[in-house]
């Protein structure tokens, strides 16, 4: 008999023939979440997978969570499924600290089992209502569920605690994400990692007119975002020489929306040579000037790869209820200076004409400036739970 931690896995059931290929990558992500335990074991067995040589342990159970793709996490206990009366001694006696209403649910994937399920779950329910005459049985609306499933062995739980759900890291393709400071871009960098995308993020970093600081809190929030998303590499982008410029050479109302399509031209050319499949921002209609219909449009055209724009319909309240679920908020507030805070324009365009915008750019070598910021900049990789681990 042995105590482990079980998991059940979401949406990959729907997986058709391309099923072992996520499940041999949700290991692999297990496998990572659990590296710093030692001697913690992460194994599968048909539709489970397991972590044995952890016990119960509540830190090893919310790195598990914390996994997308996984469903949901349970407590349980692994016995030999040939003694019966064992099994019904172990329910009992797993049962006994709760009261109220129970019922046990049996799940038989060893078809050669041969008691079928609905008999495994009368038996086990009478054996626990026999030792604990604190419970009484109610198969429709139970407060308690015992669940058993008969497999190579039988495995019993009765907490099941839900998990980040998703697709595993890494099985659809790697996108970057344009990372500030603000609130809102590392939930989108969550929800795209969420669908099973690889992230790595591109940061634009305008010194003197940003701290170190303001930089340090860009590490911080992709750190705390490889805890769900994996490794992450980190590039950084010095982007004070063409802010200077669009500054000084283009029309005021039109500074955020020049800067803009040149953070998207620099990330795309960034992603592809990272072979990256698409750009991620975490833009939302409406949200200020540059996120007009508009500004989006006028901002898209300047790049080919997709543009995932997960928070696109969400109002500020619900990202930043988001952002504190997932624990990058407290971190997004912090008051440092962004590139985009700096040089703000009085009043900008709401409503850009991208014929003005085009004709504008000719006042700038965005050629030059773009290839220049690119070879000037650099990258961090980060990694889960310990940071910069070159061992990783
Ligand atoms: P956020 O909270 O993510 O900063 P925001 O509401 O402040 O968003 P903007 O400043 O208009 O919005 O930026 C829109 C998007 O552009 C951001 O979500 C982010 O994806 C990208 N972006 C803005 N500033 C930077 C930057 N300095 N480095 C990288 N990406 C940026
Ligand atoms: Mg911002």
């Amino acid at each position: 008999m042995e105590k482990l931690i079980l998991i059940r896995f979401s949406e990959i059931h729907l997986k058709g023939q391309n099923r072992p290929y996520f499940e041999n990558m949700l290991l692999r992500r297990i496998r990572e979440a659990v590296s710093p335990f030692d001697g913690a074991k992460v194994t599968r067995s048909d539709s489970r997978y397991f972590v044995r040589n952890a016990g119960w342990d509540d830190a090893v159970i919310e790195k598990i969570c914390r996994v997308f793709g996984v469903h949901s996490v349970c407590p349980a206990i692994e016995m030999e499924k040939d003694d019966f009366s064992a099994i019904c001694r172990t329910a009992a006696e797993m049962m006994s600290s709760v009261s109220g209403s129970f019922k046990v649910r049996a799940r038989r994937a060893d078809k050669h089992y041969p008691t079928p399920s609905p008999e495994i779950a009368a038996k086990i329910g009478e054996a626990v209502l026999m030792a604990n005459p604190q419970l009484h049985v109610d198969v429709h609306d139970p407060e308690h569920v015992l669940e058993v499933e008969i497999r190579d062995r039988a495995y019993l739980y009765s907490m099941i605690i839900p998990a980040a759900g998703g697709m595993p890291v890494g099985s659809n393709g790697k996108a970057y994400v344009l990372l500030s400071g603000g609130i809102d871009s590392p939930v989108a960098a969550y929800m795209t990692a969420k669908r099973g995308v690889h992230i790595d993020a591109v940061h634009f970093d305008s010194p003197p007119y940003t701290s170190a600081r303001s930089r340090e809190k860009v590490i911080t929030l992709a750190r705390i975002l490889t805890d769900y998303c994996g490794a992450i590499r980190l590039h950084i982008v010095p982007f004070t020489e063409i802010q200077q410029q669009i500054y000084e050479k283009c029309p005021d109302r039109e500074l955020t929306i020049l800067m803009r399509r040149s953070m998207m031209r620099i990330a795309e050319k960034i992603a592809v040579e990272g072979r990256g499949l698409a750009l991620v921002t975490g833009e939302s209609v409406g949200q200020v000037a540059s996120q007009t219909i508009e500004s989006l449009a006028c901002t898209n055209e300047v790049c080919t790869l997709p543009v995932i724009r997960p928070l696109i319909c969400f109002d500020k309240a619900e990202i930043m209820e988001l952002a504190r679920r997932i624990g990058t908020y407290e971190t997004s507030i912090l008051p440092y200076e962004d590139c985009c805070t700096v040089f703000v324009p009085r009043h900008p365009a709401t409503h850009p004409d991208a014929a003005s915008v085009r004709k504008s750019e000719e006042n700038v070598d965005f050629a030059a400036l773009e290839a220049e910021a690119i070879a000037h900049s650099e990258y961090i990789d980060l990694y889960p739970g310990t940071g910069e681990d070159p061992e990783y």
